[in-house]
């Protein structure tokens, strides 16, 4: 008989958040495949659980693919396991997956805590659809240029930040998708910190900013969708908004202003506010 490989959720703060059955598999399997070893051995000790494990990470996982899936053959169980939550998301375990795939392997899924899924759900923002970017670009240009993309976007946006970019990259947030985008901010989920908040952009960055112990710990940032396209103001209405603006303001700031009362890509609101700029210089 070919064994399995379970795919178990861990909890992401509170040891108590795993299921009877992900319990269960992790008695019951030859072998659990960790992302770290060490951190994983005070869940299992908690659990009571002394199934052998060995480390499975980003820089092995290729290398060990083979082996791990040839005693899974040969009749063996395996579980795989990250440091928190589910493998997969924002963590190892693709490649050892799509190898159990490919090689016609039964891959089973034992779910549980996932910090997008814990936050989308206790964040108060649309919740039917929704995009998953897991962490943005360290460097700033590339934070930026991946926000400016995703700006336009009417689904719920989901990221995973560490503590030391969660200010800037609200900041940044705040600057792209506009003051009054409404953002919630899951952090220590599950822990004695939990905080969950939701406010419009410009709210959250200065509370955060005001607030050493608000930068400290595990976040998610869920993140309002753009106004769908059918609910944005026409061409025409746009274009008389930015005319009153370029009045009182140089081109930039009017073209930001529209951007965040219209809900229209920055960019393109640039571009057109030239453009009025130009056609209108000289009329007075
Ligand atoms: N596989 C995990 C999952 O299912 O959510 C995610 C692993 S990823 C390496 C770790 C990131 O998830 C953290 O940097 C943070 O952004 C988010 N995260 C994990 N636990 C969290 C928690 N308790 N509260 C808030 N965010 C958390």
């Amino acid at each position: 008989m070919t064994g399995v490989l379970y795919v178990v959720a861990t909890p992401i703060g509170n040891l108590d958040d795993i299921s009877l059955r992900a319990c269960a598999v992790l008695k019951q399997v030859s072998l659990i495949a960790a992302e770290d070893t060490r951190h994983s051995s005070r869940l299992l000790q908690h659990l009571g659980i002394s199934t052998p494990s060995m480390a499975l990470h980003d820089h092995n996982e290729q290398a060990q693919a083979e082996s791990l899936l040839a005693r899974i053959v040969s009749g063996d169980s395996i579980a795989l396991i990250s440091d928190a939550g589910t493998p997969l998301i924002s963590d190892p375990g693709y490649r050892l997956v799509a190898a159990a795939q490919a090689a016609g392997v039964r891959v089973s899924p034992v779910p549980g805590a996932c910090a997008a899924i814990a936050a989308l759900s206790a964040a108060g923002l649309p919740s039917d659809r929704f995009v998953f970017e897991g962490f943005l670009p360290a460097k700033t240009t590339a934070r930026r240029g991946r926000l400016e993309s995703l700006s336009g976007e009417s689904r719920t946006l989901i990221f995973y930040e560490a503590p030391h970019r969660i200010v800037e990259c609200l900041q940044d947030m705040r600057d792209i998708f506009g003051a009054v985008r409404r953002i919630a901010l899951g952090r220590e989920m599950t822990k004695t910190f939990e905080t969950i908040r939701l406010l419009p952009a410009a709210e959250l960055c200065a509370w955060v900013e005001s607030d050493a112990n608000q930068q400290k710990g595990e976040f998610v940032l869920v993140v309002e969708g753009a106004p769908a396209t059918d609910q944005l103001p026409d061409e025409a209405e746009t274009d008389a908004l930015l005319v009153k603006l370029l009045k009182y303001l140089p081109v930039k700031p009017a073209s930001q202003l529209a951007a965040e009362l219209t809900g229209r890509r920055k960019n393109a609101l640039y571009d057109r506010a030239l453009a009025l700029h130009a056609g209108s210089a000289g009329v007075d």
